[in-house]
């Protein structure tokens, strides 16, 4: 038994609750995997203290536990922003999941735990400064500053996918327009790649317009599929070069579904990031594509809940 002991890390998401006991090194060893429980605070909160005893095991107590949840989590621990599981809006879910579980609970916003994991035994090992971003249906993002995470006063730090990269371009529901979520997130793929077949033949006509079919389409040299690769790496290059001129960080690591995109997708970034910083910001950053894939909410989470412990 380690002296450290092991703590549970939960990912809540809009679909499913997945959980992991994590030992002090990040090694999972047990698994929790469930459609999750959002009819109200307290089917979800019965549900994430039954994943606690599902994940307890008598020779590696679980000390803590952490929670990541899709939304902001402010100073007092209580949720907001959490349209996906909107029953989560105005819970103190660290403090009600530790009279319920009694232990120590600590809950966190997912991307910002999907960092913490990255900088721990991820893409990010080894960073001083990181910035973790995830292409999904949304563009998320986090800053870990000198091992830590930095979340600003609010809670909203990181969020790259609200800096604005074109400045005439669509609304976006955080009500700015041209946000680089409008059109690096799943939507913006498929929206590009609707207007550029209307204009020329594809090997994409018929194919649901995903971002995998349009990667998978571009490494095959489709010209639409190209541009649409071209069009995503530019605005996350807009986006990343201004992050990294304002913070001079020395490592970016690129998460998310489309991250399995692969090298392709990261290589035309970098490309589109080295064109617009300073030769020396740009010099001194690596960009990695994450490591952890899946694994990174639940490993997060019980990074979260180690380091709540440990801050005493
Ligand atoms: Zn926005």
């Amino acid at each position: 038994v380690s002296a450290r002991g092991c703590a549970a890390g939960l990912d809540v998401g809009g679909t499913f609750l997945k959980g992991a006991r994590v030992d002090a090194d990040g090694v999972i060893e047990a698994r929790f995997h469930e459609p999750v429980a959002k009819g109200s605070g307290e089917d979800l909160f019965h549900q994430l203290a039954r994943a606690v005893a599902c994940l307890e095991s008598p020779a590696e107590p679980v000390r803590a536990v952490g929670v990541g949840l899709p939304g902001l989590v402010d100073e007092d621990g209580r949720v907001r922003r959490a349209p996906n599981v909107p029953v989560l809006n105005g819970l103190r879910v660290g403090q009600e999941l530790a009279l319920r579980c009694g232990r120590r609970a600590f809950a966190e916003n997912d991307a910002n735990a999907a960092a913490l994991a990255e900088a721990w035994i991820g893409a990010g090992q080894g960073a001083r400064h990181l910035l973790f971003v995830t292409l999904g249906t949304g563009v998320g993002g986090a800053l870990v500053l000198g091992g830590r995470l930095f979340t600003g006063c609010s809670g909203y730090a990181g969020e790259i996918g609200h800096l604005q990269v074109e400045p005439d371009g669509l609304p976006c529901g955080c009500g700015s327009w041209g946000c680089l979520e409008t059109v690096a997130g799943n939507g913006g793929w498929t929206r590009r790649a609707e207007e550029a077949l209307a204009r020329r033949g594809s090997s994409l006509q018929g194919q649901e317009l995903s971002p995998a079919n349009i990667v998978a389409a571009a490494r095959q040299r489709d010209p639409v599929a190209l541009e649409v690769v071209e069009g995503t790496a530019r605005a996350l290059g807009v986006g990343l070069a201004a992050a990294l001129d304002l913070l001079n960080l020395d490592r970016v690591v690129i998460g998310g579904g489309v991250a399995g995109a692969g090298e392709f997708l990261l290589a035309s970034i970098v490309e589109q990031v080295r064109q617009r910083t300073f030769a020396d910001v740009f010099a001194a950053c690596e960009f990695r594509l994450a490591a952890l894939g899946g694994d990174a909410g639940v490993v997060g989470a019980a990074r979260v809940a180690l380091l709540g412990l440990a801050e005493g």
